[in-house]
């Protein structure tokens, strides 16, 4: 088994100053982590926006972007991928003093060689394996999410050490970190978003739910068994493994389940899911999603208008409303 690092050796003080640039979903759960943590943390944000507001009012020091950079040793990029690139070379880049360290949280702009940092400075990531609001959450729960890390370019000699203390500050070393490269981290990272997590679990929901109404069934118990009920049973696989789940439910379910899942998923979809990692390998989804964004992302605007406009996201607004709990954890 690959080796895990649980934290008990890693020094929190091989961190000087950090400067935290974006403070949105990565950004503001790094940036308290590390605080709460002990480390000294300043966020690089742009005066007008949102986000400089916000991290005032959590009592963090907040600069902009390049007097943050200039203050800091380690500089961490958490702005949206394709903004990166440009903020890198305006406003990151000039400030950047040899021996620093700048930190990734997705390997996508090295990888792909949008950004390339100059010889002197140390070049690491940390990936965690999770959405920064729950890392976040987690975090303040006194968990911690999964995170991978890796090491780039090693200038100071201790870009490992640096790289693994920025992770236990935010409490990945809680759950476990995995050492990784860049090109990995990135092509799964892709990968499962495409693929299982973001693209498949959400087509497959609204495929389930039009089947159901199609058929004349009413929304409302469509969306229950499509979407609602999809959380339960990723929790039992999350908390227990795919054995769990199998084991919790009725042995009706199982049956179906076992003799079925592999008909609505079939060898055809793997096949897909292939093609779709060679597109990664290749370089091939990079460059569209680089085209997209010099264009003013049309596909991703239209797309997203339409996936607001389903139906299955009317009738779950009106049921959710009866289930307030549910909103306890949103931010
Ligand atoms: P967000 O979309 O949440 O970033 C928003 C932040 O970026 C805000 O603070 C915003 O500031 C700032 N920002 C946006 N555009 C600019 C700009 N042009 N100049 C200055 N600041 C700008 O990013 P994510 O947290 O989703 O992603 C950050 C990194 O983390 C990415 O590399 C991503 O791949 C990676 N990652 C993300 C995960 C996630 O959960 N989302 C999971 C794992 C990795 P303002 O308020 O001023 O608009
Ligand atoms: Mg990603
Ligand atoms: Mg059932």
């Amino acid at each position: 088994m690959a080796e895990m690092h649980y934290g008990e050796n890693i020094e929190l003080n091989k961190l000087d100053k950090v400067a935290i640039i974006g403070y949105g979903s990565q950004g503001h759960a790094h940036a308290l982590n590390l605080h709460e943590s002990g480390v000294d943390v300043v966020v690089g944000a742009r005066k007008n926006g949102k986000s400089w507001k916000k991290a005032k009012e959590d009592g963090l020091e907040v600069k902009e972007i390049p007097k943050a950079v200039e203050t800091a040793t380690l500089t961490s990029i958490l702005i949206p991928d394709e903004v990166q690139t440009k903020v890198y070379k305006e406003q990151i880049k000039p400030n950047l003093n040899p021996q620093d360290t700048i930190l990734f949280a997705h390997g996508f702009n090295i990888h792909y060689n949008q950004i390339r940092p100059p010889k002197n400075v140390n070049v690491v990531m940390v990936a965690p394996k999770g959405p920064g609001h729950l890392v976040r959450r987690v975090y303040k729960e006194g968990a911690g999410t999964p995170g991978l890390f890796a090491v780039n370019q090693d200038v100071t000699g201790d870009a490992e050490e640096i790289a693994l203390a920025y992770a236990k500050g935010i409490g990945c070393t809680r759950a476990g970190l995995l050492e990784t490269t860049f090109k990995e981290e990135t092509e799964t990272d892709l990968f499962g978003e495409q693929v299982d997590l973001c693209g498949g679990v959400t087509k497959l929901i609204k495929d389930t739910f039009e089947t159901l109404v199609e058929a004349g069934y009413q929304p409302e118990v469509a969306y229950f068994e499509s979407l609602h009920e999809m959380k339960l049973i990723i929790d039992l696989i999350h908390e227990q493994g795919l054995q769990g789940m199998w084991h919790s439910v009725s042995n009706t379910a199982e049956y179906g389940g076992l003799t079925r899942g592999k008909r609505v998923i079939d060898n055809n979809t793997k096949q897909n899911m292939k093609e779709v990692l060679k597109e990664i390998q290749n370089g091939e989804f990079a460059k569209e999603w680089i085209l997209e964004n010099k264009s003013g992302q049309p596909v991703l605007k239209r797309a997203r208008e339409q996936e607001k406009n389903h139906q299955i996201e009317e009738v779950g607004q009106e049921l959710r409303e009866m289930m307030p709990w549910l909103k306890e954890n949103q931010e």
